[in-house]
């Protein structure tokens, strides 16, 4: 017997940034601003994220690049290791991710890897509260989700192993 089994996600197209919550345009914009400290000298893909923390506080990363290609990481990451190494019992409440070139100011559609995707797993489980996700869309658009679950089904964790 072969059962078939359907996983679904959600999540929003808001049309611009206007139509987001006080709160949720703060974080994205300062997502935004941190892509003027990204060190992306290969790429010139200037990734910003940005978090809120539950006691209110904003922290941002960005992606810094390596001569040796691979040891560079994605903002997402340098900013979820950068919170989880200095405010580890703080819980993580939204998060946002935005991408433009050097030398052009729009920004285009941000859409984290997969290693990313399973890090901010791995947080969101420790602290056992979902992360909302608030990902610079194309033209303008903001795209959000309510969980990781969302950007990353059937998602690997501790309770696999
Ligand atoms: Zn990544």
């Amino acid at each position: 017997m072969i059962e078939q089994v359907q996983l679904n996600i959600t999540y929003e197209v808001v049309s611009s940034l206007e139509e987001l919550t006080p709160q949720e345009q703060q974080v994205l914009l300062l997502a935004q601003k941190a892509t003027d400290n990204a060190y992306a000298p290969y790429s010139n893909y200037l990734v910003g994220a940005a978090l809120l923390l539950s006691d209110g506080s904003l922290h941002q990363g960005t992606n810094q690049e390596n001569a040796a290609y691979p040891s560079g990481l994605c903002a997402e990451r340098t900013l979820l290791f950068g919170v989880g190494s200095n405010y580890p019992d703080k819980i993580i409440e939204m998060m946002a991710v935005t991408v433009r070139r050097r030398n052009e100011s729009h920004f285009l559609k941000a859409c984290s890897c997969g290693a990313c995707r399973q890090v901010m797993a791995e947080y969101q489980n420790r602290q056992n509260a979902p992360i909302r996700l608030i990902m610079q869309g194309e033209d303008g658009q903001v795209i959000r989700l309510k969980s990781v679950e969302d950007l990353l089904p059937f998602m690997f964790t501790k309770d696999q192993l």
